[in-house]
C-alpha cells in the first residue's frame, strides 16, 4: 500500500510501522510504506528500517514495482538479524532530503501553473533536486514574462499561505474537466481514480508525488530561463531559499 499517497498530511509521516511481505534480492517490500519511490521527476527517498531487536538496515533507494514499492537496502548494521517475511519493522524516512523534495515539487506545480497562465505553455517534463528544479515547457504559446516578474508573482502566492490539497476523483469526472495545464501527456487509461493535487485558486493537476500543506513552506525562489531546445521548448530553472523549520508527524 502506497500510504504516502493518502492525503496531504500523509506526506509528513516520516516514521511508521509495517510488515515485511517480500524479500527480493537486495531489497524489501512492505505491506504499507511512506517511502517515496523515484518517479515523476521526484527522486526516491532514503532512510532506515529498524527491527524489534534493535537491528537496522539503511534504505538507499526506492523503486515502484507494480502496485508496490521495492525498498533497496544497504549493508545491515552490526548484530542485525536478517529480515523475515511477516516480521514487523519501523521505517524512517530521511527527512531533510524528503522535505526538500516536497518543497521543490510544490514549487514546480506553482511555477508550472504561473507559466501556463501567462503564456499558455504547458510543462512537458520536470526534474527536481533537493534545492532546485527544472521545468521543460512546450514550444507552443506566447512569449514568457521576465523571470523576475514570474518570481515576484510566485512570491505573492507564497506570502498568502495558500493551502495545497490532495483528493481522489473518478476517472470519468477527471476526463470531463481535466484542468488547464493537464493533458499534454494523456494519463494511462488504467489510472482510476485520479489523484488531484490542488493549490487553491491557481493550480489543479494529477500527480502521485509528495507536496507541502501550504505554499508558505516553499519560501522565495529565484527563476531563470535557459536557451530554447532544438524542438523550440524552453527550460525554466528555479532555486529555493535555504530550508525553514520542518514540521513533521509520525504515523
Ligand atoms: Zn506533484
Amino acid at each position: 500500500m502506497l500510504a504516502y499517497l493518502d492525503s496531504t498530511e500523509a506526506a509528513y509521516v516520516r516514521s511508521f510501522r509495517a510488515h515485511v511481505v517480500a524479500l527480493p534480492p537486495g531489497g524489501v517490500v512492505l505491506d504499507r510504506t511512506f517511502f517515496y519511490p523515484e518517479g515523476g521527476g521526484q527522486p526516491a527517498d532514503t532512510g532506515e528500517i529498524t527491527t524489534g531487536d534493535g537491528g537496522s538496515v539503511p534504505v538507499v533507494g526506492a523503486l515502484r514495482s507494480g502496485p508496490q514499492v521495492l525498498h533497496r537496502l544497504g549493508r545491515p548494521g552490526p548484530r542485525t538479524a536478517p529480515l523475515r517475511i511477516g516480521s514487523e519493522i519501523t521505517g524512517t524516512v530521511a527527512w531533510p532530503r524528503r522535505y526538500a523534495h516536497m518543497r521543490a515539487h510544490t514549487a514546480q506545480h506553482l511555477l508550472s501553473a504561473l507559466l501556463f497562465r501567462r503564456s499558455g505553455r504547458r510543462t512537458r517534463s520536470a526534474r527536481l533536486s533537493a534545492a532546485a528544479g527544472t521545468v521543460q515547457l512546450e514550444p507552443e504559446g506566447s512569449i514568457l514574462p521576465e523571470p523576475e516578474e514570474i518570481a515576484a508573482e510566485f512570491g505573492s502566492w507564497v506570502e498568502r499561505s495558500v493551502p495545497v490539497s490532495v483528493r481522489f476523483v473518478a476517472r470519468s469526472e477527471f476526463d470531463r474537466e481535466p484542468g488547464g495545464r493537464s493533458g499534454l501527456r494523456p494519463l494511462p487509461a488504467s489510472v482510476d481514480p485520479v489523484r488531484i493535487v490542488e493549490i487553491a485558486g491557481v493550480d489543479r493537476c494529477p500527480c502521485g508525488g509528495t507536496h507541502l500543506r501550504s505554499t508558505s513552506e516553499i519560501g522565495p525562489v529565484t527563476v531563470q530561463y535557459g536557451a530554447r531546445d532544438p524542438t523550440g521548448g524552453t527550460r525554466v530553472t528555479f532555486v529555493l531559499a535555504p530550508d525553514p523549520a520542518t514540521p513533521t508527524r509520525s504515523g
